[in-house]
């Protein structure tokens, strides 16, 4: 299918593959999935033949679509991985575009393949192992300098939103900044007020997904459950060059997850939601266009009737190596979507691309580069012509000389110089000035290594990342505290968090195991290479003739420090991978808890009158009396007013006010400042917690057995906390009333 018509350019067409998603249902009869074929693989399905009238007959029918390769419902994330993202990184890091996009029906598995489960560490997606295998190839590639830079944008209604924003409150989507495409006079788009973040390595680049992934799932009001209608796009921007060359190769891959493919007709019809279903339709419904006129080779491409077929316009049909993943589900109920979804791929193999190798020449690199030249020139015509000067340099030489070997020092090109022409001075002063800072990074090295030193004689090798526990944030009010407690004992993420808090624990337990490793493994290798040195100067003490041959047990102790360098070094590589590891279940746990704040936040809201509000009792009644608190159905009146300002000012403090909510996140990025390390010994009273929210005293496990009747809380006096447990005493009440009284 693949073919190099000239350099550079590889013509190719999209590449289509299938994943099954899990189910329950006896399915063998349903469905089939063969990828032994020659040709390629397939899946058919038998399903009974439909008369058109509503009346279904007993005749089975066959369809049978083909793919590159389809994955049944047992394969794993990694085995994806390898097989349809790595090729596509490949290209991407040898400077061609790349696309990957998952297309198919709501619920069927298109966010956990791309981006990835929420629930551990192996069910990561195609985005997180990318970036892993990207930045693992650019740390190895010494011959190539690279930069990459991250952009991640919602396209939701036919608006375009930049989940990386950070300098807006991200609580709904509506608030992000738009952002708008231009077409420059050579078509080619571009994407005005769409932030694009450098990411210098895995771990930044990760939390910027997360900063994103934060942003997209906060950021659905509760209007709308905005992740199905939406289309996510997730960019990495790659640029490399050799050192020296002035040629750049730049490369995009986007990650892509489309929204529900499903037709209108599905969906509940009313409102908003029937806006929203337009739009995807119109959305789904020109990217179709799009793949149909290429797929016929017509004349002319409807690129600009959407957002979506705009910013994705070189993925299709144009210079980029594209993947099509359909994520199908088999469930009786599915199958319709599901073969509708195969056609569709089926059109989509039609289309041709033809990726180019995005390689040019940087005129500002080359500038540079002949400057640079031309200065070596003129110095080395100096040097053989000119006559050396003998006065001494001025106060204002100097100063100029260490401002230039500042910025030597500073440049991050390889092939700065310091031009300093032919004056021996100079060059000497030059010297002097870099001696001088060499011996003074080489003290400070020195401080460093001692206080290393210490540190790992305490064998806590993962200082940076378990010694994070912050300091407890501003404690909640008793009343809202306690509320919270309860609502977070139902929550169904309660688990995930639990689970893989579980997991940290062992992962610590392992890392600092492995850390004791290393330091036993540095201690041995030390303790030989003294034997060592002791052995040489024992035989240099001897006799002279016997220091040419090979000593023997000299010998050996070098074989032992090759065999405890190995260990060393197998020891420090698996430290690496747990410690990605632990910064992506850390990530995982920090973006459950801000699930949690954040229902728990619309929950308190409906169920706690705000001063302005408590003249209308009737909107308590429209909440739905449920803890693990949906937001709410979509055109309910005044729904959309569940914000933040619905408090007064001073109520306005959130449980884990210690873990950044999705406007702190900014602080997040490059670093994590406020992981949190499982700890065993956290106090017993909910008052004394650091904020940790995963241990539930057994007073409050009672409290919700109380009956309303009994509970009484006495006031402290201070109204501030006084107010808030009257507002969660009438909360609980007005929740347990309706849990008693049948839903109308
Ligand atoms: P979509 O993005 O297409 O709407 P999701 O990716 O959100 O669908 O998947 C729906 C649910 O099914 C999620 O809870 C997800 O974790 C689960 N799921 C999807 N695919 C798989 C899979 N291959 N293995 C396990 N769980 C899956
Ligand atoms: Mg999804």
């Amino acid at each position: 299918m693949a073919g190099m018509a000239e350099k550079g350019t590889v013509k190719e067409t999209i590449q289509i593959f299938a994943r099954v998603k899990p189910t329950r249902e006896e399915t063998s009869k349903v469905y089939s999935v063969n990828n032994d074929e020659a040709a390629g693989a397939s899946v058919e399905f038998v399903v009974p033949k439909d008369l058109g009238d509503g009346y279904v007959n007993n005749k089975l029918e066959n369809y049978k679509f083909r793919f590159r390769r389809v994955f049944d419902q047992t394969a794993g994330q990694e085995e994806i991985f390898e097989t349809i993202a790595q090729p596509v990184a490949d290209r991407v890091l040898a400077g061609y575009n790349g696309t990957i996009f998952a297309y198919g029906q709501t619920n069927s598995g298109k966010t956990f393949t791309i981006t990835g489960g929420a629930r551990s560490y192996g069910d990561r997606g195609i985005i997180p192992r990318t970036l892993s295998y990207l930045y693992q190839h650019i740390i190895q590639d010494s011959t190539m300098v690279y930069t990459t830079h991250i952009s991640y944008l919602e396209i939701y209604n036919n608006v375009c939103y930049d989940l990386l924003d950070r300098q807006l409150e991200a609580c709904r989507l509506e608030d992000l900044p738009t952002v708008t495409i231009m077409h420059d006079s050579e078509q080619n788009i571009q994407l005005r007020n769409l932030s694009i973040q450098q990411s210098a390595n895995e771990e930044e680049a990760l939390n910027l997904l997360f900063l994103g992934d934060t942003h997209r799932m906060t950021a659905e009001t509760l209007l709308n459950k905005a992740s199905t209608r939406s289309h996510c796009i997730f960019t990495v921007y790659l640029c490399g060059r050799q050192p020296g060359s002035a040629t750049v190769r730049r490369s995009k891959l986007h990650l892509v997850d489309l929204a529900g493919s499903e037709r209108v007709n599905k969906m509940a019809l009313g409102g908003q939601l029937l806006t929203e279903a337009k739009y995807i339709n119109v959305s789904l419904h020109y990217l179709e266009q799009v793949i149909i006129s290429l797929s016929e080779s017509r004349a002319h491409i409807p690129y600009r009737n959407s957002l979506m077929t705009s910013v994705l316009r070189d993925s299709l049909g144009g210079n980029c190596m594209t993947t099509m993943i359909s994520t199908i589900s088999v469930d009786k109920t599915n199958l319709k979507e599901s073969m509708s979804t195969c056609r569709f791929a089926q059109r989509v193999a039609l289309i041709k691309n033809e990726a180019v190798l995005n390689e040019e020449e940087d005129p500002v690199l080359l500038i540079a580069r002949l400057k640079r030249e031309n200065q070596s020139l003129r110095d080395e015509l100096a040097m053989v012509t000119g006559e050396p000067r003998q006065e001494q340099l001025t106060q204002y030489e100097i100063q100029k000389l260490e401002v230039q070997v500042k910025d030597f020092l500073e440049d991050t090109d390889p092939e700065a110089t310091l031009a300093l022409g032919t004056d021996l001075q100079k060059i000497r002063r030059c010297f002097t000035l870099l001696k001088t800072i060499v011996s003074g990074l080489r003290q400070q090295l020195t401080i460093i290594q001692e206080k290393l030193g210490r540190a790992n004689g305490t064998g806590n090798e993962l200082t940076p990342l378990s010694a994070v526990a912050t300091a407890p944030g501003p404690r909640l009010s008793i009343g809202k505290e306690e509320a919270f407690e309860i609502f977070m004992r139902d929550h169904e993420d309660r688990l995930t968090i639990e689970d893989n808090k579980a997991v940290l624990k062992q992962r610590y337990i392992e890392a600092k195991g492995l850390g004791v490793q290393v330091n036993k493994t540095r201690d041995s290798i030390n303790e030989l290479k003294k034997q060592l040195e002791m052995r040489r100067i024992q035989r240099a003490d001897q006799d002279h003739r016997e220091e040419e041959e090979q000593d023997p047990v000299e010998a050996i102790i070098l074989k032992q420090v090759e065999a405890e360098k190995k260990e060393f070094k197998s020891y420090i590589g698996d430290l690496k991978t747990l410690r990605t590891e632990i910064q992506h279940v850390q990530l995982l746990m920090e973006r459950a808890k801000v699930k949690l704040q954040k229902d728990f936040k619309e929950w308190w809201s409906e169920e706690t009158p705000g001063p302005q509000d408590s003249g209308a009792p009737s909107r308590l009644q429209t909440g739905r009396p449920s803890l693990n608190s949906k937001p709410s159905s979509p055109g309910r009146p005044g729904s959309g007013g569940h914000s933040l300002s619905y408090f007064p000012a001073h109520k306005q403090q959130e449980p884990y006010s210690h873990v950044p909510s999705a406007t702190d996140l900014r602080s997040f990025v490059p670093k994590i400042q406020t992981m949190q390390t499982p700890s065993e010994d956290r106090p017993a009273s909910s008052h004394q917690r650091g904020g940790s929210v995963l241990e539930l005293t057994p007073q409050l496990r009672d409290l919700s057995s109380i009956k309303p009747a009994d509970y009484s809380i006495p006031l402290t006096g201070d109204s501030r906390i006084d107010d808030d447990i009257l507002a969660f005493v009438r909360a609980r009440q007005n929740l347990l009333q309706r849990r008693d009284t049948p839903q109308q």
